[in-house]
């Protein structure tokens, strides 16, 4: 698959933001910085939350799939 380096992960804010409800995807470092660290991560699209739950269910970003699309099309070319 394409999808190597990176991960969906649930877009979940507690608090004063307001949760979109959606998956976002970001790169195995900055899932291992908010599972194991329990730190903010940054997704593709630019958000940045602490992912606390499943995304089973929910939307896909289409800011993150984008982004993901242009990094893997960048990969092939310099491949
Ligand atoms: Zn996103």
């Amino acid at each position: 698959m394409t999808s190597r380096q990176t991960e969906l992960i649930p877009e979940t804010t507690t608090g004063d933001d307001e949760p979109d409800g959606m998956a976002h995807i970001v790169t195995k470092d900055e899932q291992m910085r908010g599972y194991v660290g329990g730190q903010p991560i940054r997704a593709l699209c630019g958000k940045v939350w602490v992912p606390t739950r499943d995304y089973q269910g929910l939307p896909v970003c289409q800011a993150c799939v984008d982004e993901r699309d242009r990094r893997i099309a960048g990969m092939k070319r310099m491949n």
